[in-house]
């Protein structure tokens, strides 16, 4: 196979800043691509909040004291690299405290824009400062989704980047980067006007990700379901009839699960492990898991389990009535980590406060305990509005713990409905959402765990599905070959 250059801009990577899903598949790719041998460099801002005891930054020789015009502000820069961890793979940070020394990586300062516009400036000059010639600058959500029109303006003197395409890849489509369009004189681009939507400038608008979408040479998404998702009204967020102009080019790919960190056979962040042929250490983990949250335990007594962010998207609307009655007429637990909106926090306390013996919410972020709750629950539920791809479903499905969601995104990719008469399906899936589908959804599921033989069958098939990165990248590998113009030297 040829090496590719890959230069893959990202506002979050693992294990150096990370607020959600994005940073680790943007560690995967940085893992899996150089284990493949292939050219992987990637770029990121250095926020104040990167731990800089535990790992080694390097200052850049060629790339310090960066000067950058961006309208009428002037930022320097510096850039510093690292390896990513356990990879070859090196990761280079713009360093500009000016920007990034702020208390998270996103906020709502009003030089939002400009922070991730100069990351996209810097990325495509420090390329230049290298000499390099990236095959693909592959991009991730709207953060990084102006360099296809940085590179068609201010850099389309620059030779260098003559056969370098762009991909770029939608995490999540409610996030999209719109601001007044008066940015766009400190985005550097206010001659360059026409390659910004009218109608947004019409409405003193601006919007990132609607750039990105027109002007990437191709679009990526995270699940098939969720690529056709996004071209629809209900789920476009507004973009829809963009994606809809590029549907051609747009694909959607699955993201992976590091097995090495999610695998019951040796996840050391649980007191037992089990696999497929040796099921015993997962009940073990139910009742440590209810003692640690000070339930009582009964072998025969489901435990339902989530671990999830507290927002609309996650489906928690649903649960207000329908957990109510699940937990009022089944005996079962329920056991719910998560953190977010107050609304949904205030919801969850009530619902331990009513069923003192039967429910606990654990408020807050606890990376061991989510590896505990999947491992000592029977069924994880994730009623998702909208799942772009999803981790904790495949997570859950690797650990026997029988997913229960809705047909959405990544949900619909990753869980095949269970059926009874055929004794086929991984999961329980209901379409529409309401209340009455999720209520369904999870009655089907009770009444399925009540017989023994048919569940453990159902653990077994679920144990046995792979979302690992290594099939996932390897689609990448052939999307980025399909968009080279000849053949790669
Ligand atoms: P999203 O990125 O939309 O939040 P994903 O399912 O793609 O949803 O990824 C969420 C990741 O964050 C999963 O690995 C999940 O286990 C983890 N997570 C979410 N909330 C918590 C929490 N409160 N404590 C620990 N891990 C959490």
């Amino acid at each position: 196979m040829s090496t590719l250059k890959i230069c893959l801009v990202s506002s979050e990577i693992a294990p150096f800043a990370k607020t959600g899903g994005l940073a680790d598949v943007s560690e995967a790719f940085g893992r899996y691509l150089s284990a493949q041998h292939h050219d992987i460099r990637l770029i990121m801002p250095f926020y104040a909040a990167i731990d800089t005891r535990n790992y080694q930054f390097y200052p850049v020789e060629y790339a310090l004291n960066c000067e950058i015009q961006m309208g009428s502000k002037h930022y320097t820069y510096h850039m510093y690299t690292t390896q990513l961890p356990g990879t070859d793979a090196a990761v280079y940070l713009v360093h500009c405290p000016e920007l990034y020394a702020r208390p998270s990586l996103y906020t709502n300062d009003a030089d939002e824009p400009i922070r991730f516009a100069l990351l996209n400036r810097a990325a495509i000059e420090l390329c230049q400062r290298m000499n390099w010639a990236p095959h693909i600058f592959h991009l991730n959500d709207w953060q990084t989704a102006l360099i296809p029109v940085y590179l068609k303006t201010l850099y389309s003197w620059d030779g260098l980047f003559h056969n370098t395409k762009t991909l770029l890849t939608i995490h999540n489509i409610g996030y999209q980067g719109s601001f007044g369009a008066d940015v766009i004189n400190d985005l550097g681009l206010n001659t360059y006007y026409t390659y910004f939507d009218a109608s947004d400038l019409y409405h003193g608008r601006l919007n990132f990700l609607r750039t990105g979408i027109r002007h990437a040479h191709k679009l990526s998404t995270v699940s098939e379901t969720y690529a056709r998702e996004i071209q629809t009204a209900d789920y476009g967020e507004g973009l829809h009839k963009d994606l809809q102009n590029r549907s051609e080019d747009l694909v959607g790919i699955l993201n992976g699960v590091d097995y090495q960190q999610w695998d019951p056979q040796k996840d050391n962040l649980i007191p037992y492990t089990y696999s497929v042929h040796n099921l015993r250490g997962k009940n073990l983990n139910k009742r440590f898991l209810l003692k640690k949250m000070g339930l009582s335990y009964d072998r025969s007594i489901p435990v339902i389990g989530m671990i999830t962010r507290l927002a609309e998207q996650k489906g928690i609307a649903l649960l207000r009535g329908t957990l109510e009655l699940i937990l009022a007429q089944y005996n079962v637990r329920f056991i719910v980590l998560g953190a977010g909106e107050e609304s949904y926090e205030q919801f969850l306390h009530y619902i331990q406060s009513s069923f003192p013996e039967k429910a606990v919410f654990f408020k807050g972020y606890d990376y061991p305990l989510s590896h505990l709750i999947e491992a000592g629950s029977d069924i994880f539920v994730m009623p998702s509005k909208y799942e772009p791809c999803g981790l904790n479903q495949i997570y859950s499905l690797k650990y026997g713990t029988i997913p229960v969601v809705r047909k959405t995104g990544g949900l619909a990719d990753t869980v095949q409905p269970y059926d009874w008469r055929t004794g086929q399906g991984t999961g329980f899936v209901f379409e529409h959402y309401t209340q009455s589908g999720l209520q369904w959804a999870l009655e089907y599921a009770l009444s399925t765990y009540a017989h023994k033989n048919v569940w453990k069958k159902l653990i077994r098939r679920a144990m046995l599905q792979n979302f690992s990165w290594e099939e996932q990248i390897h689609k990448y590998v052939e999307l980025y070959t399909r968009m080279l113009p000849g053949k790669i030297k």
